[in-house]
Parts: C-alpha cells; structure tokens; sequence
C-alpha cells in the first residue's frame, strides 16, 4: 500500500513510520510512506503557501496552487483510485470503519493544513472526502494524518505480531475490547479474576465478551444500538448488568 502525505512538516510525519507496530510495518514494505511538501511548489522569492484571508480576520490561509502542484506531483507517480483525503476538523469522523475501508483500498493522498486552513476553492475542486479526527481543533493536520496512517497500517496483513489483537481490538466488532490483566496475580490494586486462571478456555471467552459487553454499555451505550445481539449476548449483557447491581 502507498500512503501519501502533503504536508508543511514533512519530517514530523515520517517518524510515524519509525516507531512500534508501524515502523516495523513500515520497514516490511508493507506500506510505502511519501512526503510532498507545497514549499517545493511555491514558485515565488519566499517560498510562500499561504497569504491573509479575503475577507478580513486573522491568520492565513493555504493557497490553492502550490496544494495543486503537489497534488500533480503525487500523481505523476501513482495511477490509481486513491483518494484525496483532506484532514479537517469539520470532516467526516474517523473511525474504525473508515481505518478498515482504507486498508482495504490502494492507499490515500493524505493533505494536512496549517494556520486557518485551506483555500476552499481546493476543497472544492480536487478533494474527495474530508476527514475529522474529534471534535476538537489542532494546530496542523500532522496528527491526525499519523493518526489515520497508524490505524491503517496495523490493520495491514503482517502488521501485527498476531493477527487476532485486531480482532479484538475495541471498535472492531463493535464492541470495546475486554479488561487485560498481566503478571503479577496479586497485586495491592488486586487480584486478576479467578477465570483467566483456570485454564478453562470457553469459560474466559465468555466472561471476555460479558465484559466487553458490560463495558461498552457502562462507556458508550449508544454502540450497542448499532448492533444486532445475539440472544446468547443478550443473556451476558444481562448477567453483567445484574452483578454490577448486586
Ligand atoms: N480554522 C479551521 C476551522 O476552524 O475549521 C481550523 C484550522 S486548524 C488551526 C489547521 C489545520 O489543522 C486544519 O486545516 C486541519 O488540517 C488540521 N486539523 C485541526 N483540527 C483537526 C481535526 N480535529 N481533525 C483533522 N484535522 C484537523
């Protein structure tokens, strides 16, 4: 998978590629990470992207023709259907849905935009979608490029040590993923659960997703209403719910 990144700070994103599971998913070729930079296509003295808003208020904004020619340096090297993904905080929210979807796909032309933004027209013109991270304005769209390169890469065949922690990882089926406990047994925050010690394999895969279950409804109720229980779930929500009363 190709992922492509047009950004102000190139050096800040790569090293999203040289730590934990994306870096070794990185170093195994199993995504390719290009930066652009619009500074290189600026074509004037100062190299400059960005000048005041028309309009009137503070700050800059992205101009459109330097985005444009990075844009067209990006597709002289690839030509295929991945899409144009401007970061921003009034996008589409990502999530794990959108993380699956573009693993699956040929990879994305990632645009992170600085000061104010980016000039409309280029949103307008020659962007497919527009991606939010939360709720919540940042100063670039570095981070949440990472954020999208970090969730697609461990979702790449190979990416994990075991394929299965996706598979259980919260979101993926929908449901947040089940408490975790390590060494030592007794701890003075307590003991781990009298199950994950007995060996009994069935028995912890059902307490697993009792508590993935009770959990997700404790946290975010509203993402069990996107699922259809099966009648053994149902049974386990109750049961979780009845000993959280007792
Ligand atoms: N004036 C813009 C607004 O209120 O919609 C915010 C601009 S922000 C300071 C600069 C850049 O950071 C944006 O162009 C975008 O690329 C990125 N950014 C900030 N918050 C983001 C978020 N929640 N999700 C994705 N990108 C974000």
């Amino acid at each position: 998978m190709r992922l492509d990144v047009i950004t102000l700070f190139p050096e800040f994103v790569t090293t999203v590629a040289d730590y934990g599971i994306t870096g070794r998913a990185a170093a195994k070729r199993l995504f390719e990470l290009h930066t652009w930079n619009p500074r290189d296509q600026a074509q004037n003295r100062h190299n400059s992207v960005d000048d005041r808003a028309y309009g009137g208020g503070p700050g800059m904004v992205m101009q459109v023709a330097p985005l444009r020619r990075s844009l067209e340096a990006v597709r002289a090297q690839r030509n295929d259907s991945a899409p144009v993904i401007v970061l921003s905080p009034q996008g589409e929210k990502f999530d794990q849905a959108w993380a699956r979807r573009l693993a699956d796909g040929p990879g994305a032309i990632l645009v992170s935009g600085r000061y104010e933004g980016i000039d409309d027209r280029f949103l307008q013109t020659e962007v497919d979608l527009e991606l939010s991270v939360g709720d919540f304005v940042l100063s670039g769209g570095e981070l949440p490029a990472m954020l999208v390169i970090d969730a697609i890469a461990r979702l790449l065949p190979g990416a994990l040590g075991d394929a299965q922690s996706a598979v259980q990882d919260s979101f993926t089926q929908g449901l947040f993923d089940h408490p975790q406990y390590t060494r030592p047994e007794y701890e003075a925050a307590g003991a781990v659960p009298d199950v994950l010690l007995s060996g009994d394999h069935a028995a912890i895969e059902r307490w697993r997703l009792k508590q993935a279950l009770g959990r997700t409804w404790l946290r975010r109720p509203e993402l069990l209403e996107g699922l259809d229980l099966s009648t053994d779930q149902q049974q386990l929500l109750k049961e979780f719910i009845a000993e959280l009363g007792g």
